[in-house]
């Protein structure tokens, strides 16, 4: 069965009762058109509305439907990340419940994703949520994120995406970390580009976000951005601050030392506030140095308990005299299931897409 699903769409739900029916039923007339074998993944996220009924009439009379319910309101991330572990397709296309995401697009993704990604993010290239609300702090956070994260992408915020299995398998989800895949997936090197897609407005229900969540997204950066470059080198984080914070208080502590004795200033008096800076600094800068040295512990601790790479392997070939080399007009592949990308100038690395969309 496992090898039999081609495509798996994954729907987080919460409260979407008026939605969830309509949803399924686009969904599967997009992909009854492809004609290849799926399943709908559909994860009721503790809703408190009359959701798990219509998921329960619809997984009563289709057995392409998986139903995951969750014992209670776990947030969105989370619901997502059930779905992906419960989806058995190679390739995992997310959306959300709210129709908010035009089911008809999906095949677009999945064109876009045999073209050789192993991730395709949609991009609402005109979105009608609020301006201040919405709008301009996703703008600041995406260009934070495509900065920080040198994924050049317009939109990270939307769940609507498609990823080949893989990808997902290497990445773990906390907080309200779904947003940030792309960033982590280009960690492993994933080849990731976007398209344009259609942002109807919700019709039915409300949405479950406002501005508050904006702070936790900008958090959410913070710690990614941190444990991207760093989780494997804290000391590298740490040290510069802690080693400038330490010389220059021990600096300005050697200048008191000197006026004290040469100059035979009465240091405590003329100059109190330069000596509390000294201390100040000396000391923080010593606890920072640790508090670095203690982080490579732990980093030691995270990556060798779980026997988990610092680095990751796309493919590891061997000369192999059986295989055929078959050109195909995109891409050059060799025959028996490897897949290659190695016409030279022709990888694409993340971001590298951008240009092409303008
Ligand atoms: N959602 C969820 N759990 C939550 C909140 C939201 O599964 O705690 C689902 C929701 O049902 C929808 C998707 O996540 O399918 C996006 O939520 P929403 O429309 O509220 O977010 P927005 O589109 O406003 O960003
Ligand atoms: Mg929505």
């Amino acid at each position: 069965m496992n090898k039999e699903v081609k495509y798996s769409i994954v729907v987080p739900l919460y409260n979407e009762a008026a939605n969830v029916t309509q949803l399924y039923v686009r969904v599967t007339q997009v992909m009854e058109d492809l004609e290849e074998p799926y399943e709908i993944v559909l994860v009721d996220d503790g809703s408190k509305d009359d959701t798990p009924l219509a998921l329960r009439a619809i997984s009563a009379s289709d057995s392409r439907v998986r139903i995951v319910t969750l014992r209670r309101n776990f947030g969105q991330t989370p619901a997502l990340k059930a779905g992906f572990d419960a989806a058995r397709g190679e390739i995992i296309i997310s959306m959300d419940g709210d129709l908010q995401h035009d089911p008809e697009e999906i095949p677009a993704f999945i064109a876009k994703l045999e073209e050789g990604y192993d991730i395709v993010s949609g991009w609402r290239a005109q979105r009608r949520d609020g301006w201040l609300s919405r709008r301009l702090p996703s703008r600041i956070a995406n260009w934070m994120m495509g900065k920080l994260s040198g994924v050049a992408l317009h939109d990270f915020g939307t769940t609507f995406k498609a990823y080949r299995r893989e990808t997902l398998k290497s990445i773990h989800l906390y907080g309200e970390l779904h947003r940030f895949i792309p960033a982590l997936a280009a960690w492993y090197g994933a080849r990731i580009t976007e398209i344009p897609i259609n942002n109807p407005p919700r019709q039915n229900g409300k949405s479950n976000y406002g501005i508050s969540r904006t702070l936790r997204v900008f958090l959410d950066l913070l710690s990614t951005k941190f444990l991207l470059d760093y989780s494997t080198r804290p000391l590298h984080f740490f040290g510069p601050i802690g080693l400038l914070a330490t010389g220059s208080g021990s600096l300005i502590g050697c200048g008191l030392i000197f006026s004290k004795l040469f100059g035979h200033q009465a240091t405590m008096l003329q100059h109190g506030p330069l000596l509390f800076a000294a201390t100040v600094l000396v000391l923080g800068g010593i606890q920072i140095l640790c508090l670095g040295l203690a982080a490579e512990i732990l980093s030691r601790t995270y990556y060798e308990s779980q026997g988990k790479p610092i680095y990751a392997v796309r493919e590891t070939r061997t000369f192999d005299p059986q295989a055929t080399i078959s050109v195909h007009p995109k891409l050059l592949r060799i025959d028996q299931g490897v897949p290659v990308e190695s016409v030279p100038g022709r990888e694409r690395f993340p971001g590298s897409e951008k240009r092409a969309i303008g």
